[in-house]
């Protein structure tokens, strides 16, 4: 069984990065992510567009060329594909990690594929699988989503989109743009003020001019199969809204009961990870952090642009970390 210098956890952005840097530190290297390459940007709403330009989130010193400032996901999914080619980067797709156990100086982690031997491991495993929960009746009914993927579905029917910055807007206004009678929930008193500049004035009018419903300061109670119930925080005052479909776009949070499982140590309300900030080593010594997993509950906080620079001073961290164990053993057979 080949036993990896470090194995990398995810193949988004950040965690090819990883791979990238590893490969130039000459280490013995593997990804394995659960879904395809850059499975969460796979997953995003068809037609969405990056707020950042193309070589903001450019990786490897790859120049990224996009039709636009700001590149499209469809180009977004095939610049990081070819990246990995460019680089030839060990991937192991449809490989989820379930477990990961120290046994001596290696780590063993329990995969969907099988077991799998390393002396160091990098978690780059974002936060879009796991959709933050309003815990409320009815949020698992066929017809509610926390996932976008595109209007045409839906067009002449009732949409109620729960949520007040970016997700939720654009959803709003490419539901809006697509025939669907769109009523916006939202619990402050206004949109996002951190939304993208470009699409705040756009759902402001549409609400001025009620072409889309809103109502803020208000939470939802309740979803059945035709009605969303709502409750405003301030007055108390009830409503129902008819809806046939049910967008929940209120965020994502990283997978905490995998990270508590595996140890990592996970600070306060915003599950902000535990790790050394110049080498994003957590408490578990061999156990780096990478990427967007980082910001825990803030996921706004680290995101390709910045995410993308974990990479190297890990992988020289560790290769710093190798040799110097390398070198002890040389000395111990010298003596
Ligand atoms: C709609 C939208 C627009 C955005 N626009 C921008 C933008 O313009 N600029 C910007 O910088 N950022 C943007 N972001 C944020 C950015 O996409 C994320 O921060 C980025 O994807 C983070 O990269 P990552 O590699 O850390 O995580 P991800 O891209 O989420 O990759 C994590 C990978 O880990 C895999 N994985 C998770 N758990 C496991 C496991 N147990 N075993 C194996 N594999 C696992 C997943 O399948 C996934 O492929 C946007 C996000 C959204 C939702």
């Amino acid at each position: 069984m080949t036993i990896y210098d470090v194995l990398i956890v995810g193949a988004g952005p950040c965690g090819l990065s990883c791979g990238i840097e590893a490969k130039r530190n000459g280490l013995q290297y593997a990804i394995l992510d659960k879904g395809s390459i850059t499975e969460s940007i796979r997953r995003y709403p068809i037609n969405m567009t990056f707020f950042s330009s193309a070589d903001m989130i450019a990786i490897g010193e790859v120049p990224f060329v996009s039709l636009n400032l700001r590149p499209s996901r469809i180009e977004a999914l095939k610049y990081y594909r070819k990246v990995a080619e460019h680089f030839a980067l060990n991937i192991h797709i449809f490989t989820e990690v379930q477990d990961i156990q120290q046994e001596g100086d290696l780590f063993v982690l329990q995969t969907t594929q099988g077991e799998y031997r390393t002396k160091k491991v990098v978690l780059a495993i974002g936060y879009y699988d796991i959709p933050r929960e309003l815990n409320i009746p009815g949020e698992n009914l066929p017809h509610v989503t926390h996932y976008y993927d595109e209007p045409y579905r839906y067009t002449m029917t009732h949409a109620v989109v729960v949520g007040g910055a970016n997700s939720a807007i654009e959803v709003a206004l490419d539901l809006y743009r697509n025939g669907v009678h769109v009523t916006v929930v939202h619990q402050f008193d206004w949109f996002d003020k951190t939304a993208k500049y470009w699409i705040v004035p756009d759902i402001e009018n549409r609400v001025k001019k009620e072409e889309v419903k809103a109502y803020f300061n208000s939470e939802v109670t309740e979803i059945t199969e035709k009605e969303v119930f709502i409750r405003n925080i301030q007055t108390g005052k009830t409503d129902k809204i008819p809806a046939d479909f049910v967008f929940l776009m209120v965020g994502y949070h990283p997978d905490a009961k995998f990270l508590r499982r595996v140890g990592v140590g996970l600070n306060g309300e915003m599950l902000i990870p535990e790790i050394n900030a110049e080498t994003f080593e957590s408490n578990i010594p061999g156990i780096y952090m990478a990427g967007s997993v980082i910001g825990g509950e803030e996921t706004a906080k680290v995101f390709i642009e910045n995410g993308k620079l974990h990479a190297q001073p890990i992988m020289q961290h560790i290769r710093q970390q190798l040799s110097e164990k390398q070198e002890k053993v040389w000395v111990k057979k010298e003596a």
